[in-house]
């Protein structure tokens, strides 16, 4: 069973469907990736879940128990990371953890001793006396992440915790989440970064305009495509439709088409090289034909008919 199950969650603001009747769930110790680009409705995923935010319809159900029968039940396992940080600049490192603890409803002497476990963890001991205005963007953003840890959450929701930092610093973020993970914490985290989808994620959903189009493992995102592999075409394109080559899309199913590339799947279990054959027969100037395993790029291109790089 999931730790955390989303059924039918749903936020309009005036017009715009925020979140529109999504479901999923997040199992015991696992990594769920939710993947979308800037305004696909992830930040306003994460605070219904958190109870910031009233859901429109839909649940929210926290270790089988549904979030408003029981708030702080949800809360005690819960821990929410949010993209603002929600630290205090004046206070120090140690400090910040200290308050965050105590509002966990941490005793001060098991705040103390978690601030000084957490901060060891995130290492940052040695700047645990320092303001918080003092440390680097990457610092912060750990500090941000440490605040939600204090009383062990089963449950981690991680909005975008890498956006902004320099490379290093976000490595070492992602280290520490997998640190997490490995001692058992099960995260939910949302991401517009399809490389930290990739690596970090047990399972992924993929949102656009507030639906969840597709959710997955990445291999089983990469079989909706048809297979392990994809055939990049590099031709003249431009006045060109697949439309009109006789029998193409009963062979081939199109994921991109630009000017100058037409990226397809075969339909069916194919030969590659009867499929190569195929698409060098086609009546355009072909002036390249490469094979490549589908990302999960690919599989959001072909959702949605965009580049989620872009
Ligand atoms: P980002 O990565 O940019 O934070 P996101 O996937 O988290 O994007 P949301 O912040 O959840 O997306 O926003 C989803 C949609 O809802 C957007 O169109 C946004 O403009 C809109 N929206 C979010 N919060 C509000 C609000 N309080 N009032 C009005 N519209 C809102």
């Amino acid at each position: 069973m999931g730790l955390l199950r989303v059924e039918g969650l749903f936020k309009a603001f005036a017009a715009i469907r925020a979140v529109d009747s999504v479901s999923f769930e997040v199992r015991p110790g696992e990594i769920y990736g939710l993947l979308g680009p800037n305004g696909a409705g992830k930040t306003t995923t994460i605070s219904m879940i958190s109870g910031l935010l009233e859901p429109d319809a839909g649940e929210v159900i926290v270790d089988g128990t549904p979030f408003g029968s029981d708030p702080q039940k949800a809360k005690r396992i819960m821990g929410v990371v949010p993209q603002e940080l929600a630290i205090y600049e004046e206070l120090t490192g140690r400090e910040n953890l200290e308050f965050w603890g105590r509002m966990a409803g941490l005793s001060s002497g098991d705040a103390k001793a978690r601030a000084s476990e957490v901060l060891a963890a995130l290492t940052l001991t040695e700047r645990a006396k320092d303001a918080v205005k003092t440390y680097s963007g990457g610092m912060k953003r750990r500090i941000n992440l440490g605040c939600a840890l204090l009383h062990r959450p089963k449950l981690l929701l991680l909005d975008e915790p890498t956006v902004g930092i320099d490379p290093q610093a976000r490595l070492n973020i992602l280290e520490f989440i997998r640190g997490l993970r490995a001692t058992g914490t099960a995260i939910l985290y949302t991401t517009h970064y399809l490389e930290e989808a990739e690596s970090l994620c047990r399972r992924v959903g993929i949102i656009d305009h507030g639906k969840l189009l597709a959710e997955g493992t990445l291999k089983e995102l990469q079989e909706r495509l048809g297979g392990d592999r994809l055939f990049v075409l590099e031709a003249d394109l431009k006045d060109i439709s697949p439309d009109s080559w006789a029998g193409f899309h009963q062979r081939f199913r199109v994921i991109q088409k630009t000017e100058r590339q037409l990226v397809v799947s075969a339909i069916g279990s194919r030969d590659p090289s009867d499929c190569l054959k195929d698409l060098l027969g086609l009546p355009v100037q072909v002036e390249n034909v490469t094979l490549k395993r589908p990302s999960l790029n690919d599989v959001f291109l072909q959702l949605t008919g965009r580049d989620l790089r872009e």
